[in-house]
């Protein structure tokens, strides 16, 4: 289980969750911007588009991780059986339909047990990230007192849109993270070269 890296260079790392919001503007975004992501998917969010998240996948700045078949906020209240069924019936699914072999999970909510980390084991994923900020409308939130960015931080933001964000863009919202990552000195680097 991680949720930051143990570096000092001063990048962070852009995780973005969920699937529901599908904005085309932000395809045109990730290819104009070139910055990596890393996107933690669940079954029952994408299923009505796969191929958006296809199209992202395809710009070759995306790496594609699970999160879960139907998202489950509490996954310690399920069996062990229940919780692998999750994550495994997530790694056969994201594995068709993208040709991906994920190997991080990110569990819905950050709520896990002793029996989630088992499952990732038996479902041959290497580990678990959680996250430091998470990316609200127009600012981070942050976990320490600090209210700083540090570097390896692993920063959490979602597929959202304007039903979401009080009628804001995923594109308006990812451009002032950009921003912020940036007033704090910091560069976007890709987790998938760290872990
Ligand atoms: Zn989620």
């Amino acid at each position: 289980m991680f949720s930051r890296i143990p570096i000092t260079d001063k990048v962070v790392f852009v995780t973005i969750d969920d699937g529901i919001e599908k904005d085309p503007a932000f395809i045109q975004m990730v290819k104009d911007f070139q910055v990596p992501l890393t996107l933690s998917l669940a079954d029952t969010l994408i299923k009505d588009d796969y191929r958006y998240f296809e199209q992202l996948h395809a710009t070759g700045h995306v790496s594609i991780q699970n999160h879960t078949l139907t998202h489950p906020l509490d996954m310690p209240s399920l069996s062990a059986q229940r919780q692998l069924e999750e994550i495994a019936g997530q790694q056969v699914k994201l594995h068709r339909e993208y040709g991906a072999t994920p190997y991080i999970f990110r569990p819905p909510g950050g709520n896990y047990d002793k029996r989630t980390v088992a499952a990732v084991q038996q479902a041959d994923l290497k580990g678990m990230m959680l996250w430091r900020e998470s990316m609200e409308i127009h600012d981070m939130q942050y976990q320490t007192a600090a209210h700083r960015l540090r570097p390896g931080d692993i920063i959490l933001c979602h597929f959202r849109g304007p039903a979401q964000l009080k009628g804001e863009t995923m594109v308006q919202m990812m451009t002032n993270l950009y921003r912020h990552i940036q007033d704090q000195g910091f560069t976007v680097a890709d987790i998938t070269n760290y872990v």
